[in-house]
């Protein structure tokens, strides 16, 4: 913009109304917030070496679309920028992901995947695959808890949204064998019976919180001992008090790790013990974790986690943050060019999510990172031990 134009923009402002000047502060915050990702994306590109070559020798060479510097490799002559061969390398649109990362990380209610594609004026599957590409790249930071903690664990629907299993069975029942249960809305409409209480479709999460705050959820595979050992053992300090509502495995991992453990009863009188242990807290943590899922209308079973995840780092985690993470993060096979279709049907009939059964515990994964070696040589010798009592 001309100085001459700026001047006269900034007369303009004289006439805002109060609610105007709000409006304009807020989207001057968001611009100031973009601008300092882009510098961080810069500052990256500045101290990296060539990511096709490994040269360190380069040169400045103009700007990309988004705003950021771009290089030109001195030896290999290839062009770079601070997001090149990381997860968000592809993308166009910085300033539109970037909207989609500030609805996700700084809203407080973030919109669905139509509602911001209309606000964006993009595509839905632009904005569906993008959020996939963030979900993927958040982890909870695992601070142990102490103290009083409550511990419990909440229902999810399992869901299959978006998979084709009932189509392609249709179409083809020999080589596509028949789904292992009906879709939701299929029981309503057609009268069929649905298992009670807790069948294998509800998939527990388990959530822990102490009181200073910390809390931890993580999507269980079953509600084994084993599990819930695997679990707990890491993020549990062994001075803590367990607050749960009796289920044997909680037991079980108090008695094998020497956690004072108080059982609390769902009944009138049984809910609390003296006046601090009890199990609300978590309890109310359930209930906003479901009403954060409420309007993606039962997320898939294999982008759960994701789901998870995000509500328990979205408070904590600003939008540069989280970009910040995307650019450390390297790009996986798949990102680009993948059509929403082609994701859809990944799952297949003989995926192993499709059997039921799972093999491990995410967790396992993400500790061997986060957790020292010689916590994670305790959970194994512990594991080990409780299982060959
Ligand atoms: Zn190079």
């Amino acid at each position: 913009m001309k100085q001459k134009s700026f001047e006269n923009l900034l007369k303009r402002l004289q006439g805002l109304t109060p609610d105007q000047v709000d409006a304009l502060m807020r989207s001057i915050q968001d611009m100031t917030a973009q601008n300092a990702a882009l510098t961080g994306i810069d500052q990256t590109a500045r101290m990296a070496c060539c990511p096709h070559c490994q040269a360190t020798e380069k040169q400045k060479w103009g700007r990309t679309r988004s705003g950021t510097q771009r290089y030109r490799c001195n030896q290999c002559g290839k062009t770079f920028n601070g997001r090149t061969g990381s997860s968000i390398g592809h993308i166009r649109r910085l300033d539109l992901f970037y909207r989609v990362l500030q609805d996700m990380f700084a809203s407080t209610i973030p919109g669905s995947v139509r509602q911001l594609a209309e606000r964006l004026g993009i595509n839905k599957d632009t904005v569906w695959r993008w959020r996939q590409i963030i979900l993927r790249s958040l982890s909870q930071r695992i601070e142990p808890l102490s103290g009083i903690v409550e511990v419990d664990e909440t229902f999810v629907r399992e869901s299959r949204k978006g998979s084709r299993e009932w189509v392609l069975h249709h179409r083809d029942p020999a080589n596509y064998p028949k789904p292992p249960r009906l879709r939701w809305y299929e029981y309503k409409l057609t009268g069929a019976l649905m298992k009670r209480g807790l069948s294998k479709w509800r998939l527990p999460v388990l959530t822990a919180m102490d009181r200073a705050g910390n809390r931890y959820a993580e999507r269980l595979p079953d509600r084994r001992d084993r599990t819930i050992y695997q679990c707990l053992s890491p993020i549990i300090r062994r001075d803590a008090a367990l607050c749960s509502d009796g289920l044997g495995a909680y037991a079980r991992f108090a008695q094998a790790s020497g956690v004072s453990h108080f059982v609390l009863g769902t009944k009138p009188g049984s809910r609390k013990i003296g006046q601090s242990f009890h199990i609300q807290n978590v309890n109310a943590l359930h209930s906003r974790l479901k009403d954060f899922l409420r309007p993606f209308k039962g997320p898939a079973k294999k982008y759960l986690d994701g789901y998870v995840d995000w509500y328990f780092v979205r408070n904590s985690t600003k939008p540069e943050r989280a970009l910040d993470n995307l650019l450390k993060l390297p790009k996986v096979q798949g990102d680009s060019g993948t059509s929403v279709v082609q994701m859809e049907s990944e799952v297949s009939p003989t995926s192993p999510s499709y059997t039921g059964t799972e093999t491990g515990l995410r967790i396992s994964a993400r500790n061997a990172s986060t957790c020292s070696s010689l916590v994670a040589q305790e959970v194994t010798n512990r594991v080990t031990e409780l299982w060959t009592l």
